[in-house]
């Protein structure tokens, strides 16, 4: 059998090949493979300028200073560090954080830590396309306010948020620090961290052609926002982030996000014109849904709902020819319906019976092609069959 279309961008994308060059040029004894941290050394000192060569271009990329950005395992570790070192600095203050239900898991789960602990957290509802009204989130700032965390880029539907009018929203608050979740930013559509107005951003290099394993906070300068540890040791990244910092990991991200912003452009319209032909084919099996505003999503996903089937009937008769995915990767192990869909005010059935189509730089028409294709020819049989779930699974 042929390898499925591989058509979802949104959980994570293949490492590019100059990528992979470059950080194979940071492992071996004849690559640069000393601590960055032991720069006493010839070796350390080589792996020192790599790496901060790596801050510099990370920081171009995403119109930060270099020394604005602290490295981490991934967009997990930076928005816990982000939630619980804001919240750790500022709780003399208050103890009330504002986020959405839309947010990924990453920021869902600190919230609903910080509550356990004593903490109120305010989760806002988007608007059926999934964005979040900035006068939504004016009207639920309070006086104990001391953190608001809401993301970009909505991994599942795309939204892309109004990051600006929330900064805006906040400078008018004293002491309420904004955190940006922008893990499906770069490369996606533009971004910025000082336009943007934010004091914390997460990044993350494994959905932008970077490796799995890394990404960074930014923690700006500017705003004088002040953070506490969670992670103790060497005192690395500035004290914030204790532990070697992985010299071919920042490298591969470094090398990751200076491409695709280089590229976003011309990607940008060539992945806009293929996700509208995808959406008018789909849309034409009848019973379609788009989930997101098509002129407020990034062009890299499509999340469509069909009415008349069975989610997971209809994922198991096109995982075999598409690799697309119900939700997000760790909701559809659960099973559950799309949490951010829910929030958008579709019903559980609708909810389930989704897909989303994430397009990235291997998908050619061809793939959009066939991506119709068999979700047409899914839709046909599971309507005819009348949706029973039974045979199909
Ligand atoms: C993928 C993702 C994360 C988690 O990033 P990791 O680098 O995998 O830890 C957080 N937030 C959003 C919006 C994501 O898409």
């Amino acid at each position: 059998m042929n390898s499925p279309v591989y058509l979802d961008h949104a959980a994570t994308t293949p490492v590019d090949p100059r990528v992979a060059a470059a950080m194979a040029g940071c492992l071996t004894a004849d690559g640069v493979f000393g601590n960055p941290a032991s720069s006493a050394h010839a070796h350390g000192e080589a792996a020192f300028e790599r790496v901060e060569a790596a801050r510099a271009a990370v920081a171009a990329a995403v119109g930060a200073e270099p020394d604005e950005v602290v490295f981490t395992s991934g967009a997990t570790e930076a928005d816990n560090l982000a939630i619980f070192g804001a919240t750790a600095h500022s709780q003399p203050r208050g103890r009330h954080v504002i986020t959405a239900r839309t947010e990924h898991k990453a920021v869902l789960d600190p919230c609903r830590e910080l509550e356990r602990r004593g903490w109120q957290v305010t989760y806002l509802t988007p608007d059926g396309h999934g964005r979040v009204e900035p006068d939504r989130l004016a009207a639920a700032l309070r006086a104990d306010t001391v953190l608001v965390s809401l993301m970009h880029v909505n991994n599942e539907i795309g939204t892309v948020q109004d990051v600006a009018a929330f900064a805006a929203v906040c400078e008018r608050h004293r002491g309420v620090r904004l955190h940006v979740d922008a893990a499906q930013s770069i490369g996606k559509t533009e971004f910025d961290f000082h336009a943007c107005g934010a004091d914390l951003v997460s990044l993350s290099a494994h959905k932008s052609y970077g490796p799995k394993g890394v990404g960074a906070l930014l923690v700006s300068r500017r705003s004088g926002v002040r953070i506490e540890p969670r992670q103790f040791g060497g005192g690395q990244e500035r004290g914030l982030r204790s532990g070697t910092v992985a010299t071919h990991q920042v490298v591969g991200m470094a090398a990751a996000f200076t491409l695709v912003v280089a590229e976003r452009p011309a990607e940008g319209v060539r992945l806009a014109a293929l996700r509208e032909r995808l959406w008018l084919g789909l849309e034409a099996h009848g019973g379609a849904v788009r989930n997101g505003a098509p002129e407020g999503t990034v062009p890299a996903i499509l999340n469509v709902s069909f009415d008349g089937v069975e989610g997971e009937s209809l994922l198991a008769a096109v995982a075999p020819r598409i690799s697309v995915s119900t939700g997000s990767a760790c909701t559809s192990a659960s099973g559950d319906p799309s949490y951010v869909l829910r929030a958008l005010g579709r019903d559980d059935r609708l909810a389930e019976a989704s897909l989303r189509f994430g397009l990235g730089r291997s998908t050619s028409l061809d793939d959009v092609e066939a991506a119709i294709e068999a979700v047409g020819r899914a839709l046909a049989r599971l309507r005819r069959i009348g949706g029973a779930c039974a045979t199909a699974r």
